[in-house]
């Protein structure tokens, strides 16, 4: 009966450790890690049958199963050496010297059972049963150390182990212990031909590796693909842990950071002390401008949240891009843009400040001639279009050369400036340029002759009311005007001023001081 519960018990084991074989063969991609896991497998499965054999067969030989669980054991050490290195570094390849080291442990073993006088020092039956013998405490204390070795290297190498290592690591650990009690308690406690449980904790061993390998992802069975592609992003990347720890870190993440290639323990700390400057605005995605040890930087940042299949929050990435040559170039170029944009519309002012210019007198401030020849045959076109007349009044300062004479020609000066002041407020709505010396035009359009004479008088009534003081007295003075209008229909400027010319002439000759309207244009 016992003998039964046992054999189910290899049977259920043996069935767990293939599963894990066809999980990871099923993956595609045979690693140095993958391909440990897989000697692994096939050594404790041969374990399984030797014991599965000294329990069905009750060998007369038991000395023989003993002896040849041995190299059965020597293997899955070795092969749990292997799965170490090649999860602690992942560029890890078997060299001659790996495998020199790795394949002691296991030939030895093979001999000690193959060689009869060896053979008979693995276990010595002396009349009340078999006890275990030299050779076989010899294998079991090298098969021990082997292994404590193995597993101090891979939790001094948990740095190396990327991507979350922590969480892995104690399965991993787990993964080892039970199987290593079982064995203990198997012999200390049970003798030599009683049954070999230790097979049956390979189980537990088989299923935390499932755990890990299968169902979390090992990217470390991929290392080439991890190596090329994280190691070689031009994106600097970090990654951390649930607590802010950083537990990974690439090239680029490491040079930016200016973390030592080769410090193992730098990817521990937590990152606001491992990166201050990119801890700060790594909680916002985008361009942000950073001081990195002196120097100004722009990055580029993206974070992404890491779960579990589950959906558990495991930690973040954090991706930083130097954009800085970019950045910098892109502000040049719209430093420059607004600079230019500023020139030309600075330019652009100048300009319409001289063409202004050109249009303007300099005397008076009044528009001048020029400005009245180009602005008249537009006033024409618009009078014919809104069939509106067109009236204009030459007006002329009288007896002006008086006033250059008596309190001389600087003071005339200001005289003109004065009366052209206040003959501008009274012109609109129409408008009043200096024609010449001290002759100004008002433009009327849409004015009758009657209206436009009324224009004109008010603008001589400001010329008139304006009182220039000097140190010896006040000047007053009047002015002449000379209307002409012409209706709609026949508009003709040259005739226009031909007309209020003459009409002037006509008023300054009736004494001045008046407005005389030409009969008509
Ligand atoms: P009238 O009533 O017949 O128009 O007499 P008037 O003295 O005003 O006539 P006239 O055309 O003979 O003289 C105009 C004078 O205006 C001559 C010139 O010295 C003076 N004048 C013309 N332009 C300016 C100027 O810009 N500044 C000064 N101070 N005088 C000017
Ligand atoms: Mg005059
Ligand atoms: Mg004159």
């Amino acid at each position: 009966m016992a003998h039964i519960v046992l054999i189910v018990a290899y049977a259920a084991s043996a069935v767990s450790v293939v599963s894990l074989g066809i999980a990871i063969v099923r993956r595609g991609r045979l690693t140095p890690a993958s391909m440990a896991l897989l000697a692994l497998i096939l050594s404790i499965l041969a374990w399984t049958a030797l014991a599965v054999w000294g329990v069905i067969v009750q060998p007369e030989d038991l000395q023989r199963m003993l002896a040849w669980t041995m190299p059965a054991a020597a293997s899955v050490v070795a092969s749990v050496r292997v799965l170490v290195w090649a999860l602690s570094d992942a560029s890890w390849r078997p060299s001659v010297r790996a495998i020199v080291t790795m394949s002691g442990h296991p030939m030895a073993t093979v001999l000690a059972a193959t060689i009869p006088e060896l053979r008979a020092l693995v276990a010595i039956d002396n009349g009340d049963g078999l006890q275990y013998g030299p050779v076989f405490w010899v294998h079991v204390a090298v098969s021990y150390l082997l292994l404590m070795s193995a597993l101090l290297e891979m939790v001094h190498a948990r740095a190396h182990i990327p991507l979350l290592a922590r969480g892995r690591l104690a399965m991993l650990i787990v993964a080892w212990v039970v199987p290593f009690i079982i064995n203990l308690g198997k012999v200390v406690f049970i003798d030599p031909g009683g049954p070999d449980i230790t097979p049956l904790g390979f189980a537990f061993t088989a299923a935390a590796l499932y755990v890990a390998v299968v169902r979390g992802g090992f990217a470390d069975l991929a290392p080439i693909a991890r190596h090329e592609v994280f190691e070689q992003l031009v994106d600097a990347v970090f990654v951390i842990d649930s607590r802010g720890n950083v537990v990974d870190t690439n090239a680029k993440a490491r040079a930016l950071a200016g973390l030592d290639e080769h410090v193992v323990n730098a990817p521990s700390l937590p990152f606001h002390e491992v990166f201050p400057a990119l801890s700060r605005v790594a909680g916002t995605p985008g361009e942000h401008d950073v001081v990195v040890r002196g120097t100004p930087l722009v990055l580029d940042i993206a974070t992404n949240d890491l779960t579990d299949p589950g959906g558990r929050y495991l930690g973040r990435t954090v991706r930083a891009r130097d954009v800085t040559q970019s950045t910098m170039q892109r502000r040049e170029l719209a430093r420059i843009h607004n600079q230019l944009a500023r020139e030309a519309s600075a330019n652009e002012e100048l300009r319409a400040e001289l063409a202004n210019q050109a249009l303007r007198d300099e005397g008076t401030g009044l528009h001048n001639r020029r400005f009245v020849m180009e602005r008249l045959p537009e006033l024409v076109e618009e009078c014919e279009k809104h069939s509106t007349p067109l009236s204009i009044a030459m007006v002329d300062l009288d007896h002006f050369k008086a006033v250059n004479d008596t309190w001389g020609h600087s003071v005339g000066d200001r005289v003109l400036a004065a009366v052209a002041k206040a003959m501008e407020a009274a012109t609109p709505p129409g408008l009043i340029a200096r024609f010449g010396g001290e002759e100004f035009i008002a433009l009327l359009p849409g004015l009758t002759a009657a209206e436009a004479a009324a224009r004109a008088d008010a603008i001589r009534a400001a010329c008139a009311a304006v009182e220039v003081r000097t140190r010896e007295g006040v000047i007053t003075l009047t002015a002449s005007a000379g209307v002409a209008s012409c209706a709609p229909g026949n508009i003709d400027a040259s005739k226009l001023i031909d007309a209020a010319d003459a009409a002037l002439y006509r008023a300054k000759a009736a004494d001045r001081d008046r407005t005389w309207v030409a009969e008509s244009a």
